[in-house]
C-alpha cells in the first residue's frame, strides 16, 4: 500500500446526494429513477435502511439498491445512558475505525441531538476533551445524517422512554469544528431539514451550528438562506484570554468574530447564540462579565453560560455557584438575555467537552451499564 495516503472517504450514501443526484443514481443501478424516491421515503421517512423491510421494492433488486445506496456507515459501538434513560450517549464506529459520539437528550417539550462533524477536532480548545487529541478526519454528510437517523428510529420505536416521539432540535456541538467541514456540514443540514423524502423534515428553526468563530465561514453560511441558529464559543470577552482558550482567536479575534455574528443575525434574524464555559477564576471575574455585557447589550444575542464540565488531565474546574449566579446578574442587568444551560450527560461524559472517544477517558460512572443494541443501524 502507498504510504501517505489521505483518508479513504466513507461509502456513498443516499443521504449524501441531493433529490436529483439520487435519480441519477438508481438509474446507473439500471433501475427506474423513482427507486430513489422510494428508497429515500424509507430512509428519511420510515428511518429504515433494512431492504427486507422494503417490500414496494422488487425483491430481486432490494438487496442491491440498498447495498449500494443505503451502506452500513456507522456502527455502535456502545450506548451510556442516564437521566432514566433519557440521555444517551452511542459511540460509533466508522467503516474506517473512526470513532465519534452522539448524544440524545429528550426533556419534557422537546427532543435534542448533539452530533458529531468530525472525529476529533482540530482547534485544540484546552479545556475540551476533543480538543486535546487533534483532527482525525471530517465525516461525510451521510455520516452526520446516520447519527441524526439512529437517534430519531430510537426515539419513533419507543426505545427512549416517554412513548414514541419525534427528534425537534439538532445541535452540531459534538465531536468537531463544524465550520472546518462546511461542505459537508452544509449538505447535513439540508438532508436533516427538506421535508421527507428529501430529508427528515426537522424544522431549520430546531438546529444550532455552533463554531469557535471560523470568520469567512461564518459569513457564507449567512448567505445560505437558511434559520438555522448560529452558536458562538466565545468564552471570554478579551482577546488576551481568548487566544489561550479558543486558539484560532489568534487568527480571528473577538471583535472579528462578533461583527460575524452580527452579520448572520442580521442576514437570517435569527438571535445568536453566545456559549461562554465559566472556569473557576479563570475567565469568571465581574469585570469580564461587563466587558461581556458591553460587548453584546443591543445585539440579537443571548448568553448560554455553561458551567465547565470535568475534563481528563484539566487544571480547570468550573466557577462557584456564587460567581455563576453573579456573571449571569451582571449579563441580566445590562439587559442581554442568559441562561445557564444545563449539565445533562455529565455521568456518562457525554456533557460539553467531554466528548473523545474511548482513549483516555475515565471509566464510566459505575451504576450506568452499558446497553447493547441490537437493531441494524445505519
Ligand atoms: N467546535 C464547536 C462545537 C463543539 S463544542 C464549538 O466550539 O463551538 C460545543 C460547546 O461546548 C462549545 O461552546 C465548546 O466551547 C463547549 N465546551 C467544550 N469543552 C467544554 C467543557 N469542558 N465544559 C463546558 N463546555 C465545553
Amino acid at each position: 500500500m502507498p504510504a501517505n495516503r489521505s483518508p479513504a472517504r466513507p461509502p456513498r450514501h443516499l443521504a449524501d446526494l441531493g433529490p436529483a443526484e439520487r435519480r441519477a443514481a438508481a438509474a446507473e443501478l439500471g433501475g427506474p429513477a423513482f427507486r430513489a424516491d422510494q428508497l429515500s421515503r424509507h430512509y428519511f421517512g420510515r428511518l429504515t435502511d433494512d431492504p427486507a423491510e422494503m417490500t414496494d421494492l422488487p425483491a430481486g433488486s432490494r438487496d442491491e439498491l440498498a447495498g449500494a445506496l443505503l451502506p452500513r456507515l456507522l456502527t455502535a459501538e456502545r450506548e451510556l445512558a442516564c437521566d432514566g434513560g433519557t440521555t444517551r450517549k452511542t459511540l460509533w464506529r466508522a467503516f474506517d475505525g473512526a470513532l465519534i459520539e452522539s448524544v440524545l437528550m429528550r426533556y419534557p417539550d422537546r427532543i435534542t441531538m448533539c452530533v458529531s462533524s468530525q472525529a476529533g477536532c482540530g482547534m485544540a480548545c484546552p479545556f475540551c476533551a476533543t480538543g486535546q487529541a487533534g483532527l482525525t478526519r471530517n465525516l461525510s454528510a451521510a455520516e452526520i445524517v446516520a447519527q441524526v437517523v439512529a437517534g430519531a428510529r430510537a426515539v419513533a420505536r419507543g426505545t427512549v422512554p416517554g412513548g414514541p416521539g419525534r427528534v425537534s432540535n439538532i445541535v452540531f456541538m459534538g465531536m468537531g469544528e463544524p465550520l472546518a467541514n462546511y461542505a459537508s456540514v452544509l449538505r447535513a443540514v439540508r438532508r436533516i431539514t427538506d421535508p421527507v423524502p428529501a430529508g427528515l423534515g426537522i424544522s431549520q428553526r430546531g438546529v444550532t451550528v455552533s463554531t469557535v468563530g471560523l470568520v469567512p465561514a461564518i459569513g457564507r453560511l449567512a448567505g445560505e438562506g437558511l434559520a438555522v441558529r448560529l452558536a458562538v464559543s466565545l468564552h471570554a470577552p478579551d482577546d488576551e484570554l481568548r487566544d489561550e482558550l479558543v486558539p484560532v482567536n489568534r487568527r480571528w479575534k473577538v471583535a472579528e468574530v462578533l461583527e460575524a455574528a452580527w452579520g448572520y443575525a442580521a442576514a437570517t434574524g435569527r438571535r445568536v447564540s453566545i456559549e461562554y464555559a465559566l472556569i473557576r477564576d479563570v475567565n469568571d471575574q465581574p469585570w469580564r462579565a461587563d466587558a461581556l455585557a458591553a460587548l453584546l447589550a443591543g445585539r440579537l444575542a443571548h448568553v448560554n453560560l455553561i458551567p465547565l464540565n470535568p475534563t481528563p488531565g484539566s487544571r480547570w474546574t468550573a466557577s462557584t455557584p456564587a460567581a455563576m449566579a453573579e456573571f449571569e446578574a451582571r449579563l441580566a442587568a445590562r439587559g442581554v438575555p442568559v441562561t445557564v444551560r444545563d449539565t445533562r450527560g455529565s455521568q456518562i461524559d457525554g456533557a460539553c467537552g467531554q466528548l473523545a472517544g474511548p482513549a483516555g477517558r475515565r471509566p464510566p460512572a459505575g451504576e450506568l451499564p452499558a446497553l447493547q443494541i441490537s437493531a441494524r443501524v445505519p
